[in-house]
């Protein structure tokens, strides 16, 4: 929680302690907006929210727009993370060679940098998107996967699309091919290097 928003809490409970709920429901309006402006979805802003509407009720004051929109943003948060997590193909380092020599496409995207630097610029992408409340999960896959998928819906293999459907659809399978992601900070990396994952890819 950010220092603000400390001090937001620390103060609201004061003036809920003192019984005044009107001060109260300002100072946690304060922090609605702290929240929101740091682009907050989960708990904190769970926690102000709730903590606003019961001032609101006991000062007798109506909700606010900021009140509308805090909603919208817990309501957007719930929706994603009820929804299906996106599936993030992966070649694993044995793997990545093959795919990079199969399909040029691929090779010119993430072959010059190899098969570390591809799966660290995978786990920044995911680490990113996370904070925004998508949900991945990392699907380990080979090239005779996406060929066959690629020939069976009639896509290029070489596509990036080819490779998303492929691990979309080896999710619905029964043996779940997913990677754990993100590791424990100090258990092995995801990509297989034997290092800690907050020294390797999750640093
Ligand atoms: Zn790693």
């Amino acid at each position: 929680m950010s220092a603000g928003l400390q001090e937001v809490f620390e103060r609201a409970e004061a003036l809920e302690e003192q019984g005044d709920w009107g001060g109260a429901a300002t100072a946690w309006g304060e922090g609605l907006e702290l929240a929101l402006r740091g682009g907050a979805t989960g708990e904190a802003l769970r926690l102000v929210f709730d903590a606003r509407e019961e001032a609101l009720r006991r000062a007798g004051r109506e909700a606010e727009a900021i009140d509308r929109v805090a909603h919208a943003a817990l309501s957007r948060a719930a929706a994603q993370a009820g929804g299906a997590p996106v599936a993030v193909p992966w070649f694993a380092a044995g793997e990545f060679g093959r795919a990079a020599a199969a399909w040029p496409a691929f090779a010119e995207d993430w072959a010059a940098d190899g098969h570390a630097a591809y799966t660290r610029e995978l786990d920044q992408r995911m680490r990113g998107l996370t904070r925004g409340g998508v949900h991945f999960a990392v699907v380990s896959l080979t090239v005779e996967e996406v060929e066959a998928h690629a020939a069976a819906h009639g896509l290029d293999p070489g596509w990036a699309e080819a490779r998303a459907q492929a691990a979309a659809e080896a999710l619905r399978r029964a043996d779940d091919p997913r990677v754990p992601w993100p590791p424990g900070r100090n258990d092995p990396c995801w990509c297989g290097s034997g290092a800690k994952y907050k020294r390797c890819c999750g640093a």
